[in-house]
């Protein structure tokens, strides 16, 4: 029989679900479908000084809205629940236990300020920082000393001398570390709670996780894992390690720099599409092969494999993100793409929180305006203001058309076609526009621009007789009648 695909997605509930840690979820989910397998979300919280009250939630209800959804998890459950760490304490005890039984893990009394004052003298005579072999062997006499000064032990893992490690990656192929390097590492804390590097295996290994894919910086504890693998004699899963993402500077994402944005809740706040997301995030390290770019989630599983997994670093580019999304935005209904420039619209209190049917259908023909235009739908705001703004904010190249000297003669002729007309539609609009051309005998950008700048306050703009027409009569007279009263 053929092993199930199994892949999980295994965060630290310490933030928000971060560009990077989105990715990772996503080629574990790929993989796994791709293979008619199972994807898993597991949460690893046992460093509980990193935890962020709710993040795990918050994480999954993001990773749902990408439509990476999982088949076992924390609010699931499934064959092999808990999906939490610090629900799976009891588990890992008894292979705690186990190591400790065979010799293959040690208590260590050393402090932590003790542990760290050896490694910085032995780094300070340029030796590869380990664990001394004093603490490996303690005499009962010792422990007896130790435990009456109120010391709380640790439980390191022996780490066998002068091995090499191969980690077999789906992406790098083989490589290897040596043993010796390595010092013994803490596989559960004093306080009983073990580390990651021991859970994450426990409980892939009970999970039957098949594939292990993750960030590279995970890389170097790779060996550490294969170690407790084998201290088990158990299998090891594969592994696959992605490439880093980098910034438009070619330096390492860092959480901290503010000026880009790399959560995906953000992303969602300023009205990106899922499917414009995911089609961004896959293309940060896989390549289909050939010129195309835009594909569905479904169109992706059925070609996604490994082979064409880079790793070499993937760099994000904040305008292919924005191009993208205008991609996804312009095929989408304009109901739609209402929906998520309302709140938008809201918080710059441009609309009210309950619309008349016949606002909201208005509303639904500004943003279709610039459906074609937005990168996101946070951009409707600046986009569509001169809608929703009494005065009209002049840029500076508009104030420069408004001195050209045909001006009053085309606005005031405007003016009274407006005044005249009988009906105010896109047709009449159109009609007028005419009509003015032939009263005042300027045509082209002689005619078009004072009208557009005198009601928009900008010389370019979406087209001028549905702009003209969603202003509305009153709005147009009235900014005509400001600048022709200035004139
Ligand atoms: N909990 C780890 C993290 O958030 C996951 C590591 C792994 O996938 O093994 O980075």
């Amino acid at each position: 029989m053929t092993k199930e695909f199994r892949l999980r997605y295994a965060p630290s509930p310490t933030g928000h679900l971060h560009i990077g840690g989105a990715r990772t979820a996503l080629f574990n989910y790929l993989y796994a479908k791709r293979n008619g397998g199972k994807f898993i979300v597991r949460i690893e919280d046992t460093d509980q000084l990193r935890n962020v009250e709710n993040a795990d939630q918050r994480q999954m209800e993001n990773l749902k809205w990408l439509g990476v959804e999982w088949d076992e998890g924390t609010d699931i459950g499934g064959p092999y629940a808990p999906y939490r760490q610090m629900d799976r304490l009891d588990i890992y005890r008894g292979y705690i236990d186990q190591l400790l039984a065979e010799g293959k893990a040690y208590y260590c009394y050393a402090t932590k300020e003790e542990l760290d004052a050896e490694r910085e003298e032995q780094l300070a005579k340029g030796e590869t920082p380990k664990i001394a072999e004093k603490h490996r062997h303690v005499t009962p006499e010792e422990r007896e000393q130790y435990e009456k000064e109120g010391r709380q032990p640790s439980i390191h893992f022996l780490v066998p001398d002068d091995r090499t490690y191969v980690v077999n990656d789906m992406i790098r192929g083989e490589v290897t570390f040596e043993s010796k390097e390595m010092g013994d590492f803490v596989i559960c804390r004093p306080d009983g709670i073990p580390t990651y590097n021991f859970a994450v295996v426990i409980d892939d290994y009970l999970m039957k996780i098949s594939h292990v894919v993750r960030g590279e910086e995970h890389l170097s504890n790779t060996p550490r894992q294969l170690m407790i693998y084998e201290a088990f004699g158990w299998e090891a899963p594969q592994f696959a390690h992605l490439a880093l993402i980098l910034n438009q500077e070619g330096k390492k994402m860092s959480k901290r720099d503010e000026s880009i944005l790399q959560f995906i809740e953000q992303y969602r706040d300023l009205g990106f599409l899922p499917e414009a997301i995911v089609n961004f995030l896959v293309l940060l390290g896989w390549s289909p092969g050939g010129e195309e770019e835009i594909f569905s989630m479904n169109e992706i599983i059925e070609r996604f494999s490994f082979d064409r997994v880079s790793k070499s670093p993937a760099v994000f580019d904040t305008a292919k993100m924005n191009w993208m999304n205008n991609h996804y935005l312009k095929s989408k209904p304009v109901e739609l793409i209402t929906e998520l420039c309302l709140p938008h619209l809201q918080k710059a209190g441009f609309i009210e929180e309950e619309l008349s049917a016949d606002r909201y259908e208005w509303v639904k023909q500004v943003v279709a305006l610039y459906q074609e235009q937005m990168s996101y739908c946070a951009q409707i705001v600046p986009l569509a203001a001169l809608f929703f703004l009494d005065e009209v904010v002049y840029d500076e190249e508009a104030k420069g058309v408004m001195l050209e000297e045909q001006v009053p003669a085309v606005l005031s002729s405007l003016k009274q076609h407006i005044e005249d007309a009988p009906e105010y539609t896109v047709d009449t609009i159109k009609t007028i526009l005419k009509d003015v051309q032939k009263a005042t005998g300027f045509k082209g950008k002689a005619l078009f621009m004072p009208i557009r700048v005198a009601t928009t306050g900008q010389i370019h703009g979406r087209d001028l007789d549905k702009t003209l027409y969603l202003l509305g009569r009153d709005k147009v007279l009235d900014r005509l009648n400001r600048v022709l009263t200035k004139s």
